[in-house]
């Protein structure tokens, strides 16, 4: 029997598909029970804590399970009004902002003309950061603009929040900018 291209991609794909779900039937499980099981196995002897996902100003809730102190999942709360169980694409994938190899855990700093990132100590990353921040400020600190209008700005500094920044840490980022007089405030939590 002549089979075309078309008709061998179809019987291929129905075949390996009666495979896989006759494996599963095999084991005396539906497909449907079959998932629920790997979901139920997934989060099996794991503690869930509630929290919310840091990306964005919808707030979405989520579930951590934690293993032996570990985070080995993340996933929507049901019991959350804002989302209820639901995550966008972006909060689906929170638990590879904490589970990951590639995670960023030490200052980088490069030299000014510098081709190379060199690590730094945390203390004194901070440190160096107010002292710029300071000395910023002093040399740049607008009294009055050119129609002698009094506006005491810190014109030369802008303050870009991330979307991890915390309630907490955005109410006191606010306060310190607009106390030394920057009107540039950014930060994806529409604070
Ligand atoms: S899950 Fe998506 S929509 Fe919900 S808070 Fe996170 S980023 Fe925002």
């Amino acid at each position: 029997m002549a089979v075309s291209r078309r008709g061998f991609l179809k019987i291929s794909g129905a075949a390996a598909a009666g495979t896989a779900l006759g494996g599963v039937a095999g084991l005396g499980l539906q497909p449907k029970r079959a998932h629920a099981a790997a979901q139920a196995l997934r989060i099996q002897n794991t503690k869930a804590f509630p929290s919310v996902c840091p990306y964005c100003a919808v707030g979405c809730g989520t579930l951590v399970h934690v293993a032996n102190g570990q985070i080995v999942n993340i996933e929507g709360n049901p019991d959350s009004p804002v989302n209820q169980g639901t995550l966008c694409p972006k909060g689906a994938a929170i638990y590879q902002l904490h589970v990951n190899p590639n995670r960023q855990t030490k200052v980088l700093h490069r030299a000014p003309g510098g081709t190379s990132w060199e690590e730094m100590e945390l203390n004194t990353a901070m440190e160096r950061v107010a002292q710029l921040v300071k000395k910023t400020r002093d040399e740049t600190f607008v009294v009055q603009d050119s129609s002698n209008k009094k506006v005491m700005a810190s014109e030369a500094i802008f303050s870009l929040g991330g979307a991890t920044m915390d309630n907490e840490w955005n109410h006191v980022q606010q306060k310190l900018m607009r106390g030394i007089g920057v009107t540039p405030i950014e930060n994806q939590a529409r604070i």
